[in-house]
């Protein structure tokens, strides 16, 4: 029994010490271009229902490794997202893959194409500047270039990135949220629970641009509406986001503009007053 837990520690120290070596490889050499001609790049269409034609690509990293064979991306992309290496990996894939749709391009075949930015680019202050300079290399229009990122790298650090989004949606470049729904998952799971209301969060009010939020707003409640659950706007403090809540279709309205919570004679009082 002691030979089999020794057996166990040996196991385990080498699976550590394995992983310890993929990652210093992955680190070192993804960061260098030296070894980018083993990086393959697979294009999967994306099609346009109406017409049934393939309009868009989505451009998919592979590294043919040459012990390992023909790895795919969730086994070294995670790594070069925690050592950075994505980010020079990146500029390179972002060159290689608009000069091929440029060539696609004038041999007739127009398609827009998506490229996976990580979110450790987005926040490294570079990204806007590689997408600029490979643009300028090859002439593929800037809107046939679609950079997907990810809820959650969108949502990590939204002042410096929402920046730099700006700036590319300025040069013509296009955005994709991409996974859109898998921060959703903990709500479907909430939503199969037999629940009766859906209380809408004030930050939902908070928005700057009034009109999108009724956007949002309605979408909720338009969800909510479908799973048959009451909707609750909560945080209404001014007329105008009264007037917002009850635009979306909200059942029910709780804020400042009503009344503050207030201790059980005084809210005897103010009942009592309103009927
Ligand atoms: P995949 O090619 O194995 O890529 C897996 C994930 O690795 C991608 O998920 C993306 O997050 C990341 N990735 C790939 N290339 C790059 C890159 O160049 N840079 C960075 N930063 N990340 C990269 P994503 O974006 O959701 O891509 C769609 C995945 O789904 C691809 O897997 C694709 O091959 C696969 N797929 C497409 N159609 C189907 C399908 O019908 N069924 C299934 N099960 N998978 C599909
Ligand atoms: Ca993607
Ligand atoms: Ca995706
Ligand atoms: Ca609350």
């Amino acid at each position: 029994a002691k030979g089999a837990g020794r057996d166990r520690v040996h196991l385990f120290t080498r699976e550590l010490r394995d992983a310890a070596r993929w990652r210093l490889e992955v680190a070192t050499k993804l960061a260098d271009p030296a070894t980018y001609d083993q990086l393959e790049v697979h294009y999967q269409p994306i099609m346009h229902l109406p017409s049934g034609k393939a309009s868009a690509l989505e451009a998919l990293i592979r590294w043919r490794h040459p012990e390992r064979g023909l790895m795919m991306p969730d086994s070294f992309i995670p790594v070069a997202e925690e050592t950075g290496a994505v980010v020079p990996m990146t500029r390179w894939l972002l060159d290689e893959v608009i000069r091929q749709t440029t060539e696609w391009a004038v041999e007739g075949v127009d398609v827009s194409v998506g490229i996976n930015i990580s979110a450790c680019h987005l926040s490294s202050g570079t990204l806007v500047a590689d997408v600029r300079r490979a643009l300028s290399a090859h002439d593929l229009p800037a809107d046939h270039l679609v950079l997907e990122l990810t809820e959650t790298s969108i949502a990590e650090d939204p002042v410096r990135g929402g920046e730099q989004m700006r700036e590319l949606v300025a040069m013509g470049v296009r955005l994709a949220i991409d996974d859109f729904g898998t921060g959703w998952s903990t709500l479907a799971r909430l939503l199969a629970m037999p629940m009766d209301t859906l209380k809408l969060d004030r930050s939902l009010l908070q928005g700057v641009c009034a009109s999108d939020g009724v956007d949002v707003m309605s979408a909720i409640v338009a969800l909510a509406d479908s799973l048959r659950l009451r909707s609750t706007a909560e945080g209404v403090e001014t007329l105008d986001q009264l007037r917002m809540v009850s635009e979306a279709g909200c059942d029910y309205a709780q804020g400042w503009l009503f009344a503050r919570a207030m201790p059980a004679a005084d809210l005897g009082r103010w009942m009592k007053a309103r009927v």
